[in-house]
């Protein structure tokens, strides 16, 4: 609690000093300040004034909190300021001491193997999109998830992310300026890394809903048996009532597909009830430029050769992970192919769900080349 509305004092200081606004911190947990009239305006203050952001608040200071109308407030002002952001992260560090080691435990090759060319000094570009998610079915969950990825290389950044994320909060603030214009060369085409990073999205926003979503089965499983053996009982029932022949069978048939479309309609009702709907948004972009170690590897398979590089994060202390080219999945393990030397993940290359034979998701999107039939499964 403390370290939040320390965190929330620190933003709106920040704003308001943004905004031409003087600010004095004062004790316990608030500040003091002179604020210009658009400023005041938009906030609802007075031009001048006391704020508070603890338990406990300054004499005549009015409180500011993550609970109150404070967040609408905030964002009006921001409006799109810190949407998009560039900056560079001057993190100094040793290179790795067993890059052979790293190398081999980031790639998981399974059907390749691979040589350490050199280990250089070299700069890299991350970058890192957020966006804030909503799951709606019967119950709520929301969240935030971060995308991240070396456009040298297109890396996942999923191991890499918390020491970095804090080494870029920790850093003096007037480094931080200029705003992300995409300009960055990136290893990959922009409609193929946006393709990629739809889907990288969308299977890592699946595994944070993961434990919603098995518990939102579970509820619709123990639902529907319900209602099953409910309408199964009532039909059974008037069944064996007609084990003699009935008086009036007409009247037992059409008592029977009473109940059967009683249970149908009961059934999608619970279909709705549970229905999820995913909402996603876009936060934040931002862009990130830093030193790293470059571990230039050789990667061969058969009489195939190519050339690939694993950056060693300085924040973190980190070799990392090798993109999947066909899912950006941050999964580890990696299998090259063939035709084109793709390194993907292991469900990337598994058997084709219809007739068994292993392919190249890169290379065939989805679709077994042998079979024709559209497969992810392994
Ligand atoms: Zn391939
Ligand atoms: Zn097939």
């Amino acid at each position: 609690m403390h370290h939040s509305s320390n965190v929330l004092r620190d933003f709106v200081t920040h704003l308001m000093e943004c905004d031409g606004a003087l600010v004095e911190r004062i004790d316990p947990l608030g500040i003091e300040f002179i604020a210009p009239d658009r400023l005041s305006k938009s906030l609802g203050l007075p031009e001048q004034g006391r704020l508070g952001f603890g338990w406990q608040i300054p004499e005549n200071a009015q409180r500011v909190s993550f609970e109150s109308d404070w967040l609408d407030r905030l964002e009006e002002v921001l409006g799109q300021r810190g949407r998009t952001l560039r900056t560079a992260l001057n993190i100094q560090g040793p290179p790795p001491a067993f890059p052979e080691r790293l190398a081999e435990r980031s790639l998981g090759l399974q059907n390749a193997v691979f040589r350490v060319l050199r280990v250089v000094p070299a700069w890299t570009c991350y970058r890192l999109l957020t966006f804030r998610y909503s799951a709606l079915s019967d119950e709520k969950r929301d969240g935030i998830a971060i995308l991240g990825f070396n456009l040298s290389n297109g890396s996942p950044l999923d191991d890499v992310l918390d020491p970095l994320l804090t080494a870029v909060a920790s850093q003096e603030r007037q480094s931080q300026c200029g705003e992300a214009n995409g300009q960055f060369p990136a290893f990959l085409p922009a409609e193929r890394l946006a393709m990629l990073g739809t889907r990288g999205l969308s299977l890592r926003i699946r595994r944070r809903l993961a434990p919603f979503l098995t518990s939102l089965q579970r509820r619709l499983d123990r639902d529907l048996a319900q209602v099953y053996d409910y309408y199964n009982g009532l039909s059974r029932e008037f069944q064996s009532c007609g084990r003699k022949p009935p008086a009036e069978p007409e009247r037992e048939r059409l008592r029977l597909e009473a109940v059967a479309r009683e249970h149908r309609a009961k059934v999608a009702d619970l279909q709705q009830k549970y229905a999820l709907k995913i909402a996603v948004e876009w936060v934040q972009t931002l862009e990130l430029s830093l030193p790293v170690h470059r571990v230039e590897l050789l990667l061969k398979r058969r009489k195939g050769e190519r050339r690939f590089h694993l950056d060693w994060n300085s924040a973190a202390r980190r070799l990392e992970q090798p993109l999947c080219e066909a899912t950006f999945t941050a999964e580890s393990g990696r299998m090259m192919c063939d035709d084109a030397l793709h390194l993907v993940s292991l469900a990337a290359h598994a058997g084709c769900a219809q007739c068994g034979r292993p392919y190249c998701r890169a290379c065939h999107s989805g679709t077994c080349p042998k079979c024709g039939s559209q497969s992810w499964a392994a």
